[in-house]
């Protein structure tokens, strides 16, 4: 059997978090994204958990060693035997070959890197809509899901804010951060035959379906 060994790239507001669980559950791999894998890590009380805490609390950057090191015992895992979707990671080309060289080690190899497309504007405009409740945390858009009462949250009535990193300006600044970080990944995962790009417009379950079919059409 091959496994769907998987990459998720996407830019702020393409819905990653939501689009790695619902392919994951098509798909019957994980979903692990890069902060998941450093809270069970620092969690788990191993010796690599151990190091990861120690870079975390002195707020440095965890080293690639480390990571891939993580990310190498993960796919290791009775769940992730059949492949995995991995969601922020890798975010430079170091990174990704430091990637491959430890998938190569287990016998495997990336299958594709799938990179949700969402024009700045669509960025913007989604996430500058997003409110947030400061009591319960839920999640609503101005146009998209607007709470029931307008600017109260429908759970429990407390007005709803916009958060500091979804204001236009911030949002701006993220956007052309991730630009910046994900070409030379793009660049390197499209020189590999191994870039999917998928159009992020749309109703989740779609994205989703679109993602699911360039995953099985790679394998
Ligand atoms: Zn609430």
């Amino acid at each position: 059997m091959t496994e769907l060994d998987l990459l998720l790239m996407g830019p702020p507001g393409a819905g990653k978090g939501t689009q790695g669980r619902l392919l994951g559950e098509a798909l019957g791999v994980p979903w692990v994204s890069s902060g998941d894998l450093l809270r069970h890590a620092v969690e788990d009380g191993s010796a690599l958990g151990e190091e990861a805490r120690g870079f975390m609390s002195r707020g440095d950057l965890v080293p690639d060693r480390v990571i891939v090191g993580l990310m190498s015992r993960r796919l290791q895992e009775p769940d992730a035997r059949g492949g995995f979707i991995a969601d922020g990671y890798p975010r430079t080309v170091p990174q990704a070959d430091a990637l491959a060289a430890a998938l190569d080690a287990l016998g495997r190899r990336l299958t594709a890197a799938l990179a949700i497309l969402l024009p700045d504007d669509e960025v913007v405009d989604r996430l500058s809509g997003r409110r947030t409740c400061p009591r319960c945390g839920r999640v609503y858009h101005v146009e998209h899901e607007p709470p029931v009462r307008a600017e109260h949250c429908d759970a429990d009535g407390a007005c709803l804010i916009q958060r500091e990193d979804d204001s236009a300006e911030t949002i701006r600044r993220r956007v052309a951060v991730y630009h910046k970080d994900s070409e030379p990944l793009i660049a390197y995962y499209g020189e590999r035959g191994l870039l999917r790009e998928v159009d992020g417009i749309g109703p989740p379950e779609v994205v989703a379906e679109r993602l699911h079919a360039a995953a099985a059409s790679s394998a």
